[in-house]
């Protein structure tokens, strides 16, 4: 047994002396293999990575003031037809229209900052473009993607939270757009709910939307919390709140990017 033992051991430092000059290279690689690896470990940073730089974002603040009253297709070839101009919801401190632009501002300085090519579909109070006119302009900067930033309203009180539409295949052949949609809302409503720490009122699959219908590029609806809601409506009108709210979805817009 101990001849066994022995020999076990003058074998195991045989081969130990026998890796020795492999062993002593080691040093060397150690050093190439940091190099590679600090690198690796900069790069993996994703708060360091300009994920948006140069994408082309549209921001739609919903809503706006004129005095037209026209109607539009809800859908290219549909008979079915919509008013192309509505007024939105309001609460106590403000319109929808009014937190739509406020927010819609706060969102665009920051992706501007981030050196996303952004742009808006009003940047006041007034506005002409319609729904479809609001997704041909984003059609017409062929967009990365398209936030339409809207406030909910509910005769029942209590309802809160935040909800995010995105359109539904009925009216879609490139069904890139609507993969692409979908992805995009899924991860901003998880961002949204994180940043405010509102209730995730879910996301929601639409098919009567022109604003979603005639649309070319990926595109949601963000329906920041409900303006008839005592709490959320007073939320809302705060602008750290209002700021929660852009840097969620500047954080899911990013989260997006770097995964599609
Ligand atoms: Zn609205």
């Amino acid at each position: 047994m101990k001849k066994i033992i022995c020999l076990l051991f003058a074998a195991l430092m045989i081969a130990a002396v026998g890796r020795g000059p492999v062993s002593e290279k080691e040093p060397v690689s150690d050093i190439g293999e940091d190099t590679v690896k600090s690198s690796d470990t900069e790069y993996t940073k994703t708060d360091e990575i300009p994920v948006l730089e140069g994408k082309i974002i549209v921001i739609d603040p919903g809503h706006g003031l004129n005095n037209i009253s026209a109607y539009e297709p809800q859908a290219p070839g549909s008979d079915i037809t919509k008013p192309a101009y509505v007024s939105g919801t309001s609460g106590k401190y403000q319109t929808e229209e009014e937190l739509n632009l406020s927010v819609g501002k706060t969102l665009y300085t920051e992706l501007i900052d981030l050196g996303a090519k952004t742009y808006m579909t009003r940047h006041g109070h007034y506005s002409q473009r319609s729904n479809i006119e609001r997704a041909e302009f984003a059609n017409g900067l062929n967009a990365d993607i398209c936030i339409r930033i809207h406030a909910d309203g509910s005769e029942d009180k209590n309802k809160s939270g935040i909800s995010v539409l995105v359109p539904g295949e009925n009216h879609y052949e490139g069904i890139d757009i609507l993969e692409q949609s979908g992805k995009a809302g899924e991860i901003l409503l998880e961002n949204l709910v994180r940043y405010t720490g509102a209730e995730n009122a879910g996301l929601s699959v639409r098919n009567d939307l022109a604003g979603f219908n005639w649309s070319k590029v990926p595109v949601v609806l963000i329906e920041m919390g409900f303006m008839s809601n005592e709490k959320e409506d007073y939320l809302l009108s705060q602008s750290d709140y209002q700021e929660k709210i852009a840097e969620g979805i500047v954080n899911g817009l990013e989260e997006y990017f770097l995964n599609n």
